[in-house]
């Protein structure tokens, strides 16, 4: 599933391209990943002009020339391609016809993802409901440690909540506590400040690296276009089981958490 550092890379992707552009009709082609009738959406986003394209952990906010944003979720296997006119696309769910004769297709798969409209964004639940982003200055130590303290939940699994720092995922989960060297089932309450100062380092540490390069292709990740990001050259232990540490030799663990995969070195993270 993308993290902050894929939906960053397509934001900026995209920006590059359909800023200013106006939308001159809009074709759906599966209704459930729209959250009204095709016919309320069709007329509500006609002739709107992108003004600017933002993120809010996970979600990609498109701005227009009037009180209206589009907030979109790619979920697993959600992308943007952007193509000449009159392409057929199979798994095209949302096409964006612009007015410099582009599409902006919305591709997906497996169809979780999600395209929504708001008139008010400050009141947008779901938005409202997300943590800090992890540069967010708020985000400190002292911080943390209040937000915690009644938690029972693992470090992994509060890195994994979006209520708490926004953005982060399974991938970038691990490569964090591998870098702050932290157990990642060590209980949240347990950590020192100066482990959570760690956590916030390493967080901003590893999302900046992956960011400069495009993210992290595994699976379905794409950058618009279908072009691959790179970090994945540069991961120590996601999808390393069995390998060894590149600190201390000892092979990488693979565990699981709420069923999903951690991975680890039992002597670098304590
Ligand atoms: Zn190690």
């Amino acid at each position: 599933m993308p993290e902050l550092p894929e939906v960053q890379t397509i934001v900026n992707e995209l920006s590059q391209t359909i800023i200013g552009r106006i939308i001159k009709s809009c074709e759906i082609k599966r209704d459930s990943v729209i959250d009204r009738s095709s016919t309320d959406f069709r007329r509500a986003i006609r002739n709107c002009k992108f003004t600017s394209i933002s993120r809010k952990g996970k979600y990609l906010i498109f701005q227009f020339d009037k009180p209206l944003w589009m907030i979109v979720h790619l979920r697993m296997t959600g992308k943007f391609i952007l193509v000449a006119d009159h392409q057929e696309n199979r798994y095209g769910r949302v096409i964006f016809k612009l007015d410099n004769g582009l599409q902006m297709i919305f591709h997906d798969v497996r169809c979780f993802g999600t395209i929504e409209l708001s008139s008010d964004i400050d009141k947008h639940k779901k938005l409202f409901s997300l943590g800090c982003d992890p540069w967010d200055k708020a985000l400190t130590p002292e911080s943390l440690a209040i937000k915690l303290r009644h938690r029972k939940a693992s470090v992994k699994s509060i890195l994994l909540n979006q209520s708490i720092i926004a953005g982060l995922g399974n991938i970038y989960a691990s490569e964090i506590l591998f870098d702050a060297k932290i157990d990642p089932t060590r209980v949240v309450t347990k950590l020192t400040l100066s482990q959570l100062k760690q956590l916030i380092k390493s967080t901003k540490k590893i999302l900046a690296s992956a960011l400069k390069n495009n993210g992290t292709t595994i699976s379905d990740y794409r950058r618009v276009d279908d072009k691959q990001g790179t970090f994945q050259n540069f991961l120590k232990v996601y999808g390393k089981q069995g390998e060894p540490c590149q600190t201390c030799k000892t092979p990488i663990q693979k565990i699981k958490q709420n069923q999903r995969s951690t991975f680890f070195c039992k002597i670098c993270q304590r």
